[in-house]
């Protein structure tokens, strides 16, 4: 039996809520209970949103919270030949295209053809040449228009026997053989895999880093669960193993809606200053208390 391998992945984008609080301790506990490994990693591909300064902060937050974690923390930013790499292997299997289109013209032609929406809420690009012509493309490409790279969805569908089903792993008993739930990677159509900016994407980054990491088992929300079947469809067109996951659920501010960075809930830091002990964050996050040497 191999060691468990877990990972926390936040993003340094912002400052930790009591939902990553959450997240993190799930991962730790579940680390701990199974003679596991954990590891933290930094998901920090996005140059316009992550800020190198707000790393040491999240640091400071998960080890307060008592979590203890391997080293070297891979940072993704770093890694850019990894991702690199995964892409050329999907279009040496043709299933990429560069899509030269604009944001306006991709939302214009969502309107004009009433397209669905992925579950992260963009419109659903359902297959190349759906927004420019083919000269237009031809034209923007030859000028060297920048583009992002688009997965062909029906190509790489077609590409597979079968779409593999997500393996799903039960908190209380994480070590027994995973259940089998069916992914549905359609509902993101042409996803984006590459962007402008950036040679790749949280998707693509987040599956290769995860097999090149050996993660077994993957503790993410349930916001995450759609995209969990996108990365399964990637893991099996990359031939890369697929770790059993398990979706845990969402902490809801006052409102309902879901605690979000975005949305300025309260930070872990905060509530340090405030006096909030991590006892009082597990409690708040409604987990048990920590194991201790003795319970272990
Ligand atoms: N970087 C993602 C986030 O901060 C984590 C997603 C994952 O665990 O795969 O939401």
């Amino acid at each position: 039996m191999t060691t468990p391998i877990f990972r926390f992945a936040p993003s340094p984008n912002g400052s930790l809520h009591l939902g990553h609080a959450l997240s993190a301790l799930l991962n730790w506990d579940l680390a701990l209970a199974t003679g596991g490994r954990l590891l933290v990693r930094l998901e920090d591909i996005d140059p316009e949103r992550c800020r190198p300064e707000l790393i040491q902060p999240l640091l400071d937050d998960l080890a307060w919270l008592g979590l203890e974690w391997e080293l070297p923390v891979r940072r993704q930013s770093q890694h850019m030949a990894d991702y690199t790499q995964a892409l050329q292997r999907l279009t040496d299997l043709d299933l990429l295209y560069p899509c030269y289109a604009s944001r306006p013209e991709i939302n214009e032609a969502a309107v004009h053809g009433q397209w669905l929406r992925t579950p992260d809420g963009a419109p659903r690009v359902p297959g190349q040449g759906s927004i420019l012509t083919n000269t237009e493309t031809a034209r923007r490409a030859a000028v060297g228009v920048p583009a992002v790279q688009r997965l062909n969805m029906a190509a790489a569908l077609q590409r597979l026997p079968a779409m593999p089903p997500i393996r799903v792993f039960n908190p209380a008993a994480p070590l027994a053989p995973a259940t089998l739930r069916s992914a549905d990677p359609a509902v993101w159509g042409d996803v984006v895999l590459a962007r402008k900016i950036v040679p790749t994407s949280y998707h693509l980054a987040v599956v290769v880093d995860d097999a090149l990491q050996d993660v077994t088992h993957i503790v993410r929300g349930t916001d995450m669960e759609a995209a969990t079947g996108l990365h399964r469809l990637l893991q099996s067109l990359l031939g890369l193993p697929a770790p059993a996951t398990y979706h845990h659920r969402l902490l809801l501010a006052a409102d309902g809606a879901k605690l979000a960075k975005s949305r300025g809930s309260l930070s872990l830091s905060s509530m340090r200053a405030a006096g909030v002990t991590p006892v009082e964050i597990r409690c708040r996050a409604g987990l048990p208390p920590a194991r201790t040497a003795a319970s272990a």
